[in-house]
């Protein structure tokens, strides 16, 4: 195969436990998943269907215990973090039955999809696509991915991050509106699911801003922490 320009990289995540790596395809983001969250964006929690917007695979920075850093992003004065507990898709299909959605899961991992709130809330408010606040490389630092086989599958514990020490979002998986299993049964209606496509699941209340300096430290229970330092561009 000759390529007329350079092909993109394939990004990819470790695994704990496993030499092997994880490709990441398409990033899907659930949108308003917790109660408070969704009231905190001004929004009714009622149970409405869910939605999803997606982030690029370039999105994607490997974080862990030890610190990484992201850069503070251009054309934003607010920028916030949200943590997510993160699934990761092993096996694809369509019209996946809520009974067997779990079965299409490989793992999990702790993430952040980091947003330009700003950007957002204008592209809401226009009835505009959510891309630029949303859609950026380097947003979403995600830490290595437990595998389903060793870990099992998480339906509650707590999640929360801090920001340089201070508790920011606190909450507990269990609260999430649709669950992962709902998620991608509703999702697969619309799109067939393949190897690689990831699902950030949505944040809790408490989504603020941080500015180049800020280390953030994520958690869900069960899973390997992740270390984010902002820095200035
Ligand atoms: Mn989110």
């Amino acid at each position: 195969m000759n390529y007329a320009v350079p092909p993109a990289a394939v990004h990819t995540l470790a695994i704990a436990g496993s030499e092997e790596r994880f490709p990441v395809n398409r990033i899907f983001c659930v949108g308003r998943n917790y109660a408070a969250h969704a009231r905190e964006m001004g929004r009714d929690p009622d149970r409405e269907k869910p939605f999803f917007f997606m982030k690029p695979a370039n999105a994607t920075v490997q974080a862990g215990a030890g610190e990484v850093t992201i850069p503070y992003p251009p054309k934003t004065a607010n920028f916030h973090h949200e943590i997510e507990l993160v699934a990761f898709i092993g096996k694809g299909g369509a019209n996946i039955p809520v009974e067997q959605a779990l079965e299409h899961v490989y793992g999990y991992a702790v993430g952040l999809d980091m947003t330009r709130r700003d950007i957002q809330l204008e592209a809401r408010d226009k009835g505009r696509p959510w891309e630029f606040g949303k859609s950026f490389a380097q947003s979403a630092p995600i830490g290595p991915i437990a595998r389903v086989d060793d870990v099992g599958h998480l339906s509650e514990g707590a999640i929360s991050v801090t920001v340089n020490g201070a508790p920011r979002q606190h909450s507990d998986i269990s609260k999430l509106i649709w669950s992962v299993a709902e998620s991608i049964a509703y999702l697969s209606e619309y799109e067939t699911l393949e190897p690689g496509d990831v699902i950030m699941t949505g944040t809790p209340e408490g989504v603020n801003a941080v500015v180049p300096g800020d280390v953030m430290v994520g958690e869900v229970a069960g899973l390997a922490p992740i270390t984010v330092r902002v820095v200035g561009a």
